[in-house]
């Protein structure tokens, strides 16, 4: 039977997996590390004495290629988030607390409302939002919104640092379009925040690893592709180390690594290279906090971190489009980051707890308008080599619904090419 060779276990290499498996196309996934979940994890801090994850993930309800994934792994139930789209924030200057709550139904109502809406800025400027959806391929997010006024501050810089991990005035506009279309454009049901419940292992990595052995996937840890054979326009061989894999005149192979790994391994692959920084700092607190409204997570304005979530005695910070600080000592991090928590939790702020600092270098693609435009689709220059990841071709921004979706397409384009004639 030909086989599918999946290279990387990351969300986009286990979607692609799964996928796959579910039109009973036989897989083997090959890992360089020792385990799933690649820039997408938890691990067991010693220092800490509990299980993080590498950094703070938010997804919304409108992500609907990581709902299809949960659900056929059996993990739906894997992440949680409020009943009704909501969205707390908090000024660490000024100690000013809000909350954004979008309305049911596809007619924006709620930016008439004050009480819903970001506060001090004027229903009229919440219009620049019509200017972004018709954005053109080479225009940042500042460009379409502005870069000055309440809006921007307090709602269109979060929101293109959280979605584009860039700031609005680099970040590209077209990346941004795709998240409004599909979550806040749609309405309060599908702009519901998630995050997972126990973990991030325990949500999409865990459930997918125990679905694709159950189903009869290989799986390979410890294996790194090193090369590949190429000749007459197709892949005939895989090397891992000393190893080789010869390669079926019906098998194929599915690169699901990062781009800079993409690159070494395909000659000519157009990637973008350029990456761009996320610092997580998490704090073991003294006991259990308590937040508003029993909502896990809360935006920061004004701050160094810019998310926090709390998990019972854990505060986890998120420091995107981390370029300018990702270079600062642990010890610099946390007690910075430490200022904004202690604000946001009413803690002391000289009491510093235990803390660990994770720095994600490559977390994403850097996502200006230049280097989107360097996203490859999931079909190669080579037959049987296909592409996914979050930073390929999806026309969404580098996340998990991007590389969820990466590899969707991937196994389609495969059990396309596998259907048609020779
Ligand atoms: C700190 C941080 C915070 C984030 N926050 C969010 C968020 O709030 N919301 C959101 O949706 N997204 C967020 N993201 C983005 C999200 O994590 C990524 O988009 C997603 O995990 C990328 O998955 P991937 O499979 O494309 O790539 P990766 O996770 O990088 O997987 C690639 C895999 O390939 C393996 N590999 C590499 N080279 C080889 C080789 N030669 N042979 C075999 N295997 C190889 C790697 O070990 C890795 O396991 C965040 C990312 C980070 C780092």
């Amino acid at each position: 039977m030909p086989r599918t060779h999946v290279i990387g276990a990351g969300l986009a290499g286990l979607s692609t997996a799964v996928s796959l498996l579910a039109q009973k196309h036989a897989v083997v996934l090959h890992e360089a590390s020792g385990r799933a979940g690649g820039r997408c994890r938890s691990f067991a801090d010693a220092k800490l004495g509990c299980t993080i994850d590498n950094g703070n993930h938010l997804l919304l309800s409108g992500n609907k290629s990581t709902s299809r994934y949960l659900s056929r792994v059996g993990a739906v139930n894997a992440l949680i988030g409020p009943e009704r789209a909501c969205f707390p924030f908090f000024d660490v200057v000024s100690g000013r607390r809000w909350m954004l709550r979008p309305n049911a139904g596809i007619v924006p109502w709620w930016i008439l409302q004050p009480g819903r809406r970001t506060p001090d800025a004027s229903v009229w400027s919440h219009l620049s939002a019509l200017a972004l959806m018709l954005a053109g391929p080479g225009r940042t997010v500042a460009d379409c919104v502005g870069s000055r006024g309440v809006l921007f501050e307090r709602f269109w810089e979060p929101l293109a640092v959280a979605a584009l991990n860039m700031p609005a005035t680099e970040g590209a506009a077209q990346l941004l379009r795709p998240v409004l279309r599909e979550t806040f454009a749609k309405g309060e049901a599908a702009c519901r925040p998630l995050i997972a419940a126990r973990g991030l292992s325990h949500a999409f990595v865990d459930p997918a690893l125990a679905w694709l052995r159950a189903q009869g996937a290989e799986l390979q840890f410890k294996r790194r592709l090193t090369r590949i054979e190429l000749s007459n326009g197709r892949a005939q061989a895989l090397h891992f180390g000393e190893r080789r894999v010869r390669l079926g005149a019906d098998d194929r192979v599915v690169l699901a690594v990062p781009p800079q790994a993409a690159a070494g391994l395909l000659p000519e692959l157009t990637a973008p290279l350029q990456s761009s920084p996320i610092v997580n700092v998490h704090f073991r607190l003294a006991q259990p906090a308590e937040v508003p409204e029993q909502l896990p997570f809360l935006g920061l304005i004004g701050g160094t971190a810019q998310w926090l979530f709390v998990r019972g005695d854990v505060a986890s910070v998120t420091i995107s489009a981390a370029a300018d600080l990702v270079h600062e000592s642990a010890a610099v991090l946390a007690k910075r980051t430490w200022r904004d928590v202690a604000a946001a939790l009413a803690d002391n702020p000289e009491n510093l707890p235990p803390h660990r600092v994770v720095k994600e270098k490559r977390a994403t693609f850097v996502q200006t308008p230049d280097q989107a435009r360097l996203r490859p689709g999931a079909a190669s220059a080579f037959a049987n080599v296909f592409l996914a990841g979050d930073w390929t071709a999806t026309g969404l921004p580098a996340t998990i619904e991007s590389a969820i979706r990466s590899g969707e397409l991937a196994a389609r384009a495969i059990v396309r090419q596998a259907r048609r004639p020779r």
